[in-house]
């Protein structure tokens, strides 16, 4: 199937699935519990199209949602390797290179104005949706655009983000020391937000910039 819209996964697309396994005091907890929290992650970044990973995910759901987590592991071993200047394990780069073979093809049409890009959905639909997530990361490292690649220095959390700061001394994954229990909050919140956009979003407009006084 060829259709002429997007999906564009960005660099903290990839990192929102590794930090989908959260350690708080180096316990480990699932935010991707269920293949409907795998789902929801494609579908809420626009990353696939909710009705194929449904269907596919519904043949054999608990080895979907175990490929879902291979590749979640499989970024996380690549990141840290990258971090820590170290040789990647090669489980992890088959691995991904198994999902980066399913990456859409992009295909041009011609149009009455000129020509348009596409792309072409593949019959994996869950192995092009993880190859979307990867791309930003392979994208960095062919870059060479990994040094500002981190992992929150306390050992108990190990958070990975990107130094964003000016200094590129970031070490923590919040910006003083570690504050692990502040952050849980801040990634629960964020998803009740996620879940509700539909009904609070539409209230924006109302404090506008007033005009006089
Ligand atoms: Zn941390």
């Amino acid at each position: 199937m060829t259709v002429g819209h997007a999906h564009v996964a960005d660099l903290e697309a990839c990192l929102d699935l590794i930090n989908s396994v959260e350690l708080t005091d180096g316990v480990p907890e699932e935010h991707l519990p269920t293949v409907q929290d795998a789902i929801a992650y494609f579908t809420t970044r626009n990353l696939a199209h909710d009705g194929p990973l449904r269907a596919q995910a519904s043949v054999r759901p608990a080895a979907w949602l175990a490929r879902v987590r291979e590749a979640r592991a499989a970024l996380r071993e690549v990141w840290d390797a990258a971090v820590e200047g170290r040789t990647v394990r090669e489980g992890a780069v088959d691995t991904l290179n198994d999902v980066l073979a399913h990456a859409p093809r992009q295909t041009l049409r011609s149009t009455l104005a000129g020509v348009a890009v596409d792309h072409r959905h593949e019959d994996d639909v869950l192995a092009e949706a993880l190859a979307r997530v990867a791309e930003p990361l392979v994208a960095a490292i062919a870059d060479g655009d990994t040094g500002r690649f981190r992992i929150c220095a306390n050992d108990g959390c190990r958070w990975v983000f990107e130094d964003t700061s000016r200094g590129g001394r970031r070490r923590w994954c919040d910006m003083s020391s570690c504050g692990n229990r502040a952050k849980v909050r801040r990634f629960r919140s964020k998803r009740r937000g996620a879940d509700e956009t539909g009904t609070t979003e539409s209230g924006a407009t109302e404090s506008g910039p007033a005009g006089g006084s």
